[in-house]
């Protein structure tokens, strides 16, 4: 660290280390770049025509459909070669935005696509075994908002939109084909936007004026925002020149002329001077933050609540021990529950088994009783049977007696005839 005890010292002679930013730019070139765009903005406002003019190629893609049920984001990637230097450009466009009869959620698949890509790096850059210098870095850069040239003010679905993005993305809002609005309309229309912007609170992103080299051309620039643009990629002979521009039957626009449009200030603030910038607010700001805030969420901070400062260590271990003693206080509960529920069970069982022996002493005695009447009855059936037996031989001895009287005076009577 350069502290206050340094002193400055002259060489002698040439040492070497005023090379060092060669070596920065070599090993850069030798990398390569990436840069991610995302245009938003309705059906037809000509995004994909603009890329096409911005990076004079055409990138493949068909015409979406205004029937689309719902936003989506479409994402491709190319590698650009210009003299030695290799660009890796992602162009992601929102598909169907603006098209839906309800278009309260229209924001949200882009917020959650940015999201998206932050998430991904910051999953990177946790790994024990990262390797950012190779990954495809896929935040978005910067975001260029598509406005209909209605020359009157911003559409709600606008404000809303931008409003959700302004703290994710370096906004730079655009007027879409702008030859459908006359010079002084635009005018108006430029200053209503921004008033617009201001009085809702959305931040769009401003061309740095820290760094002196590019401090003018900036703040020039500024002053312009939003840009008027017109896309084409079809060549006219103008004069004797080929030029980009849109033919219309009473002449010709010129995407590349100045006063016709701000399409060369777009591509010289986007491309050409504050490209770097752009990815270095991307990585600085707007992912530091998301950074930040997925962090806090997950419980981690930088000082403990006296302020002091609290490593990662101490955080984890704090977590941890936060984690074991709940965990240990889950489980004396379950332990409790399980015991209690056993003494419940018990306790039932318990009441059943009595409620049986009830049940069976009842039935048991029932059967004694049943035993006894019965007993009873057949005891008096038997004394029934025994007293109707006595009375039997009686009457039938008495029976035999009166035969044997009857067959004694027979006798008497025979005897008496023969004589
Ligand atoms: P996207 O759906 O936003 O990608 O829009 P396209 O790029 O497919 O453009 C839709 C139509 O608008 C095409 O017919 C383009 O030729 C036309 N277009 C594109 N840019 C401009 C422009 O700046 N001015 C005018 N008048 N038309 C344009």
């Amino acid at each position: 660290l350069l502290g206050e005890g340094c002193r400055t010292v002259p060489l002698a002679g040439h040492v070497g280390f005023d090379s060092l930013p060669d070596q920065l730019v070599n090993k850069s070139v030798s990398q390569g770049f990436c840069f991610n765009i995302l245009c938003v903005g309705e059906t037809g406002l000509g995004k994909s025509t603009l890329m096409d003019t911005l990076f004079n190629t055409k990138f493949e893609g068909e015409p979406a459909t205004h029937t689309q049920p719902g936003v989506q984001l479409q994402s491709n990637t190319y590698d650009l070669q210009e003299s030695n230097v290799g660009l890796k450009l992602t162009i992601v466009s929102t598909v169907g935005f603006g098209d839906q009869i309800n278009k309260e959620d229209s924001y949200k698949p882009i917020v959650e696509f940015i999201d998206a890509q932050f998430e991904a790096y910051l999953q990177e850059e946790l790994k024990i075994r990262r390797v950012l210098h190779t990954y495809h870095d896929s935040r978005i850069h910067a975001c260029l908002y598509f406005i209909a040239p209605t020359g009157h003010s911003l559409k709600s679905l606008d404000l809303v939109t931008m409003k959700k993005l302004d703290s994710k993305v370096n906004i730079i809002p655009i007027i879409a084909k702008s030859d459908a609005i006359s010079k002084s309309e635009l005018t108006k229309f430029k200053i209503k936007i921004t008033s617009e912007l201001v009085s809702n609170g959305v931040q769009i992103y401003q061309f740095p004026t820290d760094d002196e080299s590019v401090a003018e051309i900036n703040g020039t620039m500024n002053a312009h925002l939003p840009f008027a643009v017109i896309g084409s990629t079809e060549e006219l002979k103008i004069g004797n020149k080929m030029m980009k521009a849109r033919q219309y039957p009473w002449g010709t626009v010129q995407v590349e002329n100045e006063a016709h449009c701000d399409f060369v200030k777009l591509r010289e603030m986007l491309i050409r001077v504050n490209m770097e910038d752009l990815r270095e607010q991307t990585h600085t700001r707007h992912y530091e933050l998301y950074r930040r805030c997925k962090l806090e969420e997950m419980g981690f901070k930088d000082t403990d609540p006296d302020s002091k400062p609290f490593s990662l260590q101490e955080t984890y271990e704090a977590k941890r021990n936060e984690f074991l003693g709940e965990l240990q206080k889950k489980e004396e509960e379950m332990r409790q529950m399980f015991v209690q529920r056993v003494k419940e069970k018990e306790a039932e069982l318990k009441e059943a088994e009595k409620e049986l022996h009830e049940k069976f002493d009842r039935l048991k005695k029932l059967h004694q009783d049943e035993k006894k009447k019965l007993e009873d009855k057949k005891k008096s059936l038997d004394d029934e049977v025994n007293a109707f037996k006595q009375r039997k031989t009686a009457a039938e001895l008495l029976q035999s007696q009166g035969s044997q009287a009857g067959g004694s005076q027979t006798l008497k009577r025979d005897k008496e005839k023969k004589k």
